[in-house]
């Protein structure tokens, strides 16, 4: 029996994780909830899974309160399921504890690698990625040693505006970039997926997982979201791991990792499964993961600028403050101003606060020619 906290419970990646647990209820005891401000969910979460209700607790942005509950005494898995950066005190609560971290929260990595990676080392902690992508990965890597990887690929969907120009993209509305093609997610990673800026924060995600360099992470459009993840090793061989997208199967693998769940989801029907097609992506359209590039390689303080740059320009898009296309122009004029260093958690706390601000100037501007 394993006792997992699952944080962040009433969103897209949450809710799945229940229904994982839903399907092997001698395998897993949930201990813990938070959910952002959904307090009637989360109740019913609560009283369905028998959890304590003095731990199932709303955080709204109590930052305390979310690390308290990633310290439950008694998980042994901690599934970081919150999103954006208010999820950084679950994953240092989780990795100071030395408890498995099931991370789909991407953004606390991204910004804090350094202080992450510390902390992880110092508690004695594991970090396994529910990301779909590295998942893949984390699955494909175990074909060989570390010495023998030559790069790994990250597949992208594309979005639901690949193929269009940058001239089409000038007029994007909110409705549109939500509509997904393959994946069904919360409202930020689904506008993050449009733009690009996703597989960017997973550029960075799979340097901070797996200590890889940028030059042998790469990224292919495969518009059908089969193949997730690939390893190509130094002989040539390029190991892939394969399903249907559901998000069930990367959430069931880093609650149970090693083992794999007796339960299949997103298995492929071979007979229906016509074709898989790849393309390089467009970055002249998509100019969000060449930044990611570029700030993954300058460090320091860039990611986490990249990345809280990314929430705010997100957010004004979401309220129809902000034009689609000036998502990548915030970012960049962030990244642009020069950011600080992340040597500490009050340092990722100051560059996420700095960047922060400047977004929301940009921001302002920008929205008067939208
Ligand atoms: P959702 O928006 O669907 O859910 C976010 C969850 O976080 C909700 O439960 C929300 O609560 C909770 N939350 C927000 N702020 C706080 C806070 N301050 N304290 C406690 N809980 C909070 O997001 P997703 O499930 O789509 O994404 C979650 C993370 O997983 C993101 O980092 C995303 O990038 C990553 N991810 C998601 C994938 C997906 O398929 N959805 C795939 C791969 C990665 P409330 O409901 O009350 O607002």
């Amino acid at each position: 029996m394993r006792r997992v906290a699952i944080l962040g419970s009433t969103g897209s990646i949450g809710t799945q994780a229940l229904d994982v647990v839903r399907g092997h209820p001698d395998d897993y005891e949930v201990v813990a909830l938070a959910a952002g401000r959904n307090a009637d969910l989360l109740a019913a979460q609560a009283a369905e899974f028998g959890v304590d209700p003095r731990w199932a607790r709303v955080c709204g942005d109590d930052a305390d309160t979310l690390a308290e509950l990633a310290s439950h005494p008694d998980a042994d898995v901690v599934l970081n399921a919150v999103v954006g950066f208010a999820g950084l005190p679950v994953t240092l609560a989780a990795l100071e504890r030395g408890r498995r971290l099931a991370l789909a929260n991407k953004e606390s990595l991204i910004a804090a690698g350094p202080v992450v990676n510390a902390v992880r080392a110092a508690g004695g902690g594991e970090i396994v990625p529910v990301d779909s992508e590295h998942s893949a990965l984390y699955q494909c890597l175990r074909s060989g040693t570390r010495g023998e990887v030559h790069r790994v690929l990250l597949t992208a969907s594309g979005g639901p505006f690949r193929g269009r120009t940058p001239a089409e993209l000038e007029h994007v509305s909110v409705e549109d970039a939500l509509k997904h093609p393959t994946w069904d997610m919360g409202a930020k990673i689904t506008i993050d997926s449009s733009t690009l800026v996703n597989k960017g924060l997973e550029v960075i995600e799979a340097h901070e997982l797996f200590g890889l360099d940028y030059d042998h992470i790469d990224v292919v459009v495969h518009p059908q979201s089969v193949i997730h993840g690939m390893v190509e090793f130094t002989d040539g061989a390029t190991i892939a791991q394969l399903s249907m997208p559901d998000m069930r199967l990367p959430i069931g693998l880093a609650l149970g990792a090693p083992g794999r769940l007796d339960q299949p989801f997103g298995a492929i029907d071979w007979t229906t499964l016509s074709s898989l097609t790849f393309e390089p992506p467009d970055l002249e359209a998509f100019p969000a993961l060449g930044l990611a590039y570029a700030a993954g390689r300058a460090g320091g303080g860039a990611p986490a600028a990249l990345s809280a740059a990314n929430e705010v320009a997100v957010e004004a898009f979401l309220a129809r403050r902000l034009a689609w296309r000036s998502i990548p122009e915030v970012i960049a004029e962030v990244l642009a101003d020069g950011v600080g260093n992340v040597a500490t958690v009050a340092d990722v706390l100051e560059v996420d606060r700095a960047a922060r601000d400047a977004a929301r100037i940009v921001v302002d501007r920008l929205a008067c020619r939208s």
